[in-house]
């Protein structure tokens, strides 16, 4: 079976424009940007999304989610506002089966979602 995606970026085995990498995550710019700032923050381990994480993943989580304040701070985006998604399973939208939190910024966005 081929290999998640998201694991060969967190190889680094397929190349994807890394703004970011600790010991647990990675950052890098999504490869169909919805905004001037559209970056994915992962796990370096392989996760399927929240719904699938758990207590073990309790710490990861608050983790990535401060990476993902790094990385709209790092943009020049912070100021102006930023959004963090995580899509869990079919209906949400979610096409990549390894935990992924969008980060959105540089234009106004919409709310409700669509
Ligand atoms: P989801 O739809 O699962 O919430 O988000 C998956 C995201 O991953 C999409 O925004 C899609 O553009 C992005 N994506 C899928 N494959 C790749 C890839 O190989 N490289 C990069 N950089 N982004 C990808
Ligand atoms: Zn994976």
């Amino acid at each position: 079976m081929a290999e998640c995606i998201f694991c060969r970026i967190a190889k680094r085995e397929v190349e994807a424009g890394v703004i970011y990498e600790d010991d647990l995550c990675l950052a890098f710019n999504d490869l169909h940007p919805q905004a001037p700032l559209h970056a994915l923050v992962i796990p370096k381990r392989h996760v399927v999304n929240l719904l699938e994480a758990g207590e073990t993943e309790a710490e990861l989580l608050g983790h990535m989610l401060l990476v993902c304040n790094k990385v709209a701070k790092e943009a020049g985006v912070a100021e102006r506002g930023f959004r963090v998604i995580t899509n869990s399973n079919a209906e949400s939208g979610q096409s990549v089966d390894h935990l992924h939190f969008h980060v959105l910024g540089g234009r106004r966005m919409r709310w409700p979602p669509g």
